[in-house]
């Protein structure tokens, strides 16, 4: 296919890679829907891709909702044909995190929605309850003795307090801190966002602890996704689960047998997310214009003298997953 990078793709081209590659992993929103909307097509490509036997999957770091949710959602939108055990969450594959690779004994402290507790809980990791008294404070109440971790993921419901305990609990060194993803914000309608939590937690300069003599492979230091005035201010890092760690693809890998970087296209709207998820696990990469982030970016990117700035670019470049249709057509 080429020449690597940025490579605007459209008819035979797509229809080319699509016979070339046997497996597909999508971001969610921006790729395959904004919010409740689906985007135009996306229904049909994906239930055109599952139906020819290609493999599925959804990649999202959107730590909310269990995965229930999810299957709801795809069914709801058209996608008629998604199951379980195709979605891959940055909640689901914290829970997956805890439960096969650190193994935690003890309890987890969580800074999240109850989507995220959920998929914890459906795995069998006990978490420190919510106490709703509206009287509590950092003053007077009580820590749980047995956190082992922290995990932090987009919370509507954030509090003070729920960060005053988290900053008590990281002061163990045994105790594990955890971020679902690293999105520096989230896109709303209207030109609103929501923040990304990371960057709450690094203005209040919560340590991160490294994984006792886990392999960090599986993890990854987030950097540069923070103004660099907080960077400097902090000088802190953390472990994320979700995109752009490679944990994610390997959660796929262990529950599909046999999948081989060299066969996967990673689809996702978001260079610093998306793209550099699929070059840190070895996938081609495709941007679709849909979402957050633009040509004019990656080229940027592509053209810089920097390197690593590399990690960012994508193979391929459409406007928008609905491209992929004219392929399907005999
Ligand atoms: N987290 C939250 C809270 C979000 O609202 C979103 C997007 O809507 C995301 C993460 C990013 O999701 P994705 O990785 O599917 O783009
Ligand atoms: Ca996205």
């Amino acid at each position: 296919f080429g020449f690597k990078g940025c490579q605007k793709i459209r008819g035979a081209q797509i229809r080319g890679l699509l016979e070339a590659k046997d497996f597909f992993l999508f971001d969610c929103d921006g790729v395959i829907w904004h919010g409740e909307n689906a985007i135009t097509g996306a229904a049909k490509v994906v239930n055109a891709l599952i139906r020819r036997g290609k493999n599925v999957v959804f990649v999202t770091n959107n730590s909310t909702r269990p995965r229930e949710n999810y299957v709801n959602k795809f069914t709801r939108l058209g996608f008629t044909d998604v199951m379980l055990d195709q979605i891959f969450s940055s909640s689901y594959c914290s829970a997956l995190y805890l439960r096969d690779v650190v193994k935690v004994r003890g309890q987890v402290f969580v800074i999240g929605c109850e989507g995220l507790r959920m998929e914890l809980l459906e795995a069998g990791i006990p978490c420190v309850e919510e106490t709703d008294d509206p009287d509590a404070t950092i003053y007077n109440c009580a820590l749980a003795p047995d956190v082992k971790a922290v995990l932090v993921g987009h919370d509507d419901k954030l509090t003070f307090l729920k960060l005053a305990k988290a900053s008590c609990y990281l002061r163990d060194p045994e105790c594990l801190f955890l971020a679902t993803d690293n999105d520096p914000w989230h896109p709303l309608s209207g030109g609103r966002i929501l923040p990304g939590m990371m960057m709450v937690v690094r203005v209040l300069k919560l340590d991160p602890v490294t994984i006792g003599s886990f392999k960090l492979r599986s993890t990854h230091i987030s950097s540069g996704s923070l103004t660099a005035a907080l960077e400097v201010a902090s000088g802190r890092k953390a472990t994320v689960i979700g995109k752009p760690s490679c944990f994610m693809f390997e959660c796929i890998s262990s529950q599909f047998r046999g999948v081989d970087p060299a066969q996967c296209l990673m689809v996702g709207d978001r260079l610093e997310t998306d793209m550099l998820f699929g070059s840190n696990c070895g996938l081609d990469t495709m941007l679709t214009l849909t979402g957050v982030s633009q040509i004019e970016e990656a080229q940027e990117y592509r053209n810089s003298d920097l390197t690593t700035n590399h990690s960012y670019v994508p193979d391929y470049v459409v406007d928008t997953i609905a491209d992929f249709l004219p392929a399907f057509e005999d």
